[in-house]
């Protein structure tokens, strides 16, 4: 039977496949151009990653650098678009799950996935030769990590954070507007609250997304300074409809990352190695003891459940169930207890 397929995309597929998109004179021609020479980071797979991925796939930036270090499970499916069940069966890396997904439907650009936690000693590596960083993550750890990162090196990056039925993003230009560490010198504490304790609406991660999915093509296709880029700290209530945008345009005095340059989150002071992670479960950063799976899965058989396959091992022993990778990490759910996690990594795996 002869394939419709074609091997390799023709200009004019190219241009058939974005026509409605060229035709918006925001974005036109040369603006298609640049979103396919633009390389992007998404640091964070999860809700937000997960729209912000899909939609700028879909619009045709050239190279996604898609970061995660978490695993597809059943309840993230209710919000986290690029997945499915299949997916959550089998426990695939989000990151994984994410660039199979995007293939099918955008094989004309470069997906490189990532399966890391975006950590101090491996950013440079993560993050070097990106035009722009987008913010998928779930913590204010890993937010100040990048802002420092992108102030240090004038990346520019956007911010975007949603829970309940709130959203927030920002959008950070290095030496023109504030920066995250302006508007919050220290974590807010409204914001502690996370997913795992307060729901989310799948229509407000959405539509944090595709406010910041769009400043992105903005900053690719018209650039960072065009007027349209947005300078403000925007932030809407889906459910109450409160909405508030509050001015950005401008750095804050004696600011600690960009304005005294001081990166402590880069130099990775006080980063524990063992940290909460999500509702119920602590994840180690184990980073130079490599696992090998198929030796592992024989060697835990009569402890309890065991399953592996290319990406991810994970073991059941009531009540804990451990997910480990390949680089030695590992997320451990059924505890809050860093010490019991510690003492169950160090009898399966080692000290
Ligand atoms: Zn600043």
């Amino acid at each position: 039977m002869t394939s419709l397929a074609r091997e390799t995309p023709k200009q004019s597929d190219i241009e058939e496949r974005y026509s409605r998109q060229i035709l918006f004179r925001g974005i036109g021609a040369e603006g298609q151009r640049k979103l396919a020479a633009a390389r992007v980071a998404i640091v964070g797979c999860g809700a937000t990653g997960s729209a912000l991925a899909g939609l700028l796939a879909r619009a045709g930036v050239g190279t996604l650098r898609i970061i995660d270090r978490d695993y597809v499970e059943p309840s993230n499916l209710q919000r986290q678009s690029l997945f499915d069940e299949q997916d959550a069966v089998e426990s695939l890396p989000k990151a994984i799950a994410a660039a199979r997904k995007i293939a099918a439907f955008n094989s004309g650009i470069v997906i490189e996935p990532k399966v890391e936690d975006l950590v101090p000693t491996n950013i440079e590596a993560l993050l070097h030769g990106l035009g722009l960083i987008l913010d998928g993550t779930d913590n204010f750890e890993t937010r100040y990590l990048i802002n420092d990162y992108a102030v240090k090196n004038s990346l520019p990056w956007i911010y975007s954070a949603a829970v309940g039925s709130y959203g927030v993003t920002l959008n950070v230009l290095p030496g023109k507007t504030a920066c995250l560490a302006c508007i919050f010198p220290d974590s807010p504490r409204g914001m502690v609250e996370t997913c795992e304790t307060s729901g989310i609406l799948n229509s407000a991660v959405n539509l944090v997304a595709s406010i910041a999915a769009t400043e992105a093509l903005k900053m690719i296709a018209r650039g960072v300074h065009a007027p349209e880029v947005r300078r403000t700290l925007l932030s809407f209530d889906v459910w109450t409809n409160e909405h508030a945008e509050i001015s950005a345009a401008n750095p804050r005095a004696g600011c600690r990352a960009c304005g005294e340059r001081d990166f402590i989150h880069l130099a990775g002071e006080g980063r524990p190695h063992i940290t909460l992670c999500g509702r119920n479960s602590v994840q180690i950063h184990e980073r130079q003891r490599p696992i090998d799976f198929a030796e592992m899965d024989q060697r835990l058989q009569p402890h309890g459940t065991v399953r592996h396959n290319a990406f991810v091992l994970k073991f059941w022993q009531e009540p804990y169930e451990m997910t480990f990778f390949p680089d030695g990490r590992a997320i451990i759910k059924g505890t809050t207890d860093t010490a019991v996690a510690r003492s169950l990594y160090t009898r399966y795996v080692g000290s």
